[in-house]
């Protein structure tokens, strides 16, 4: 059953033919989608340069899924966005907890890092308005507007997907795609660490780091039904595979058309973003690049015959429960000299005249400083939606090893652990890679050992909910 609120461009998808609320302990589910397009021309993230969009190649939207099970309840939204500011999360987790009753700690606001679409936060986003207005008397692609408005449409989504629950039975698991992500950092003959050095550089000596072949699956289906309608996908591989000035929500767009061939066009696929800081797509032993409707219909491919050889379980007793934590992380500290350097560097930023990390640095300085106090709270949310199944959900762009950590310590059968959730302050490498330095380290807030700090704290949650 397909429900369009034209207002807001929501498409609500029932889960279940079914009408019945059922038994208060069963585990109900409800998924809403919402286009979060912005208009054209507007700046575009990703990169270090101002980047007017011109075209839509397929839509942005934030997809929102409900859970309740009894008292308890927890909702989840993935937005095809490159990052999601601690403000605009803020606002939209308060205002989504108003609205529904879902406590605001149970509310996890993701983004899947899409390099294809807004720029509407953040230092850099800052610096190009105000320069607009300084040279123009006035910003023809203000953020303001649409900040306002995603964060209005990402409450929707919350609220059309708590109306939308319906009883769910629940599968779980991993599939492995080990032919799709590359660890981006390298050891260099220079005894320097580097990232993306180039295919087939011959400087290159070995790989500095592993991959995470797992694909995190939670399947939904209404009770007795023959198709799956739903599901969250878990994939810790960087989404920067379109590039360009055209909106596009990169792979995951072309997994869900890959799963709608065998579950219908009502399908949803919901796809957070796994612990991808020092992953990508790039083989550096190729001189060529799978394009992102190869890579979409690979993953795509390899879900789905998860999904229908039985590999996945549903095995696990519902028992919908949360908790959550924060994890202190002090933030680098620069001078009063280093911080009026950075602010005058910014002013080079996608030029040539200063070199692309020190363009990095000045940015990163620059963000820190609009951060209250001198550290930043990560928030850690693990979910239980059943005996076997959990969800953790980190901040930033995370280092892969953390991820792969987190999950080695579960005693979940299957745990995702998304990152770029409720907040987005760069990256968190490990302290290893602190060590080794290169771009993730320079583009990082917070001092070494916050990585293996969260490590730490979702195991402590994950182990309360055993
Ligand atoms: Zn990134």
């Amino acid at each position: 059953m397909r429900h369009f609120r034209l207002s807001l461009c929501i498409v609500t998808l029932f889960l279940a033919g079914s009408q019945n609320a059922g038994a208060d302990d069963e585990l109900r589910a409800g998924v809403a989608v919402v286009d979060v397009t912005p208009p054209i021309p507007f700046r575009m993230s990703g990169y270090f340069m101002e980047r007017l969009s011109t075209a839509t190649k397929d839509p942005l939207h934030a997809k929102a899924i409900v859970f309740q099970q009894g008292d308890e309840s927890a909702a989840f939204v993935f937005c095809d966005m490159v990052g999601i500011s601690f403000t605009i999360a803020g606002e939209a987790r308060a205002k989504a907890s108003e609205a529904t009753g879902i406590p605001v700690d149970h509310i996890a606001i993701s983004a899947t890092h899409s390099h294809t679409g807004p720029l509407y936060y953040g230092a850099l986003c800052e610096f190009f308005h105000r320069r607009n207005v300084a040279k123009l008397g006035g910003d023809p692609h203000d953020p303001k507007a649409y900040r306002e408005d995603l964060v209005n449409k990402i409450v929707a989504a919350v609220v059309d997907a708590k109306a939308a629950l319906q009883p769910v039975e629940l599968k779980s698991g991993y599939a492995i795609e080990g032919r799709l992500p590359f660890n981006r950092r390298f050891h260099m003959k220079n005894g320097s660490v580097q990232f993306n050095p180039g295919q087939q550089n011959p400087n290159i000596v070995r790989v500095a780091g592993p991959v995470d072949p797992q694909v995190g699956i939670i399947a939904l289906a209404p009770p007795g039904a023959d198709q799956l309608s739903a599901a969250i996908v878990s994939f810790a591989m960087h989404l920067d595979t379109v590039g360009g000035t055209k909106y596009s929500a990169d792979y995951p767009k072309f997994v869900e058309d890959e799963l709608r061939k065998s579950f219908g066009p009502d399908f949803t696929l919901l796809f957070g973003a796994g612990t991808c800081g020092d992953i990508n797509h790039i083989d550096v032993t190729k001189l060529d690049r799978r394009d992102t409707a190869t890579i979409g219909q690979m993953l795509g491919e390899t879900v789905e015959k998860a999904m229908q050889d039985g590999e996945l379980s549903a095995d696990g007793e519902a028992s919908l429960a949360v908790r959550s934590t924060k994890v202190d992380a002090p933030l680098q500290s620069y001078s009063e000299g280093e911080i009026s350097q950075a602010r005058k560097n910014l002013e080079l930023v996608g030029t040539r005249e200063l070199p692309f990390l020190g363009q990095v640095e000045a940015y990163k300085i620059v963000d820190i400083q609009r951060r209250p106090g001198k550290s930043i709270p990560l928030e850690v949310q693990a979910f239980r939606l059943n005996q076997e199944t959990a969800i953790v959900t980190l901040p930033a762009e995370i280092f892969v090893e953390i991820g792969l950590a987190i999950k080695a310590a579960s005693p979940f059968k299957t745990t995702l652990v998304i990152e770029l959730t409720n907040d987005s302050l760069g990256y968190i490498p490990t302290k290893k890679a602190f060590a080794e330095g290169s771009y993730e380290t320079v583009n990082s807030r917070i001092v070494p050992g916050s990585g293996e700090k969260l490590v730490e704290a979702a195991t402590k949650l994950l182990k309360e909910l055993e």
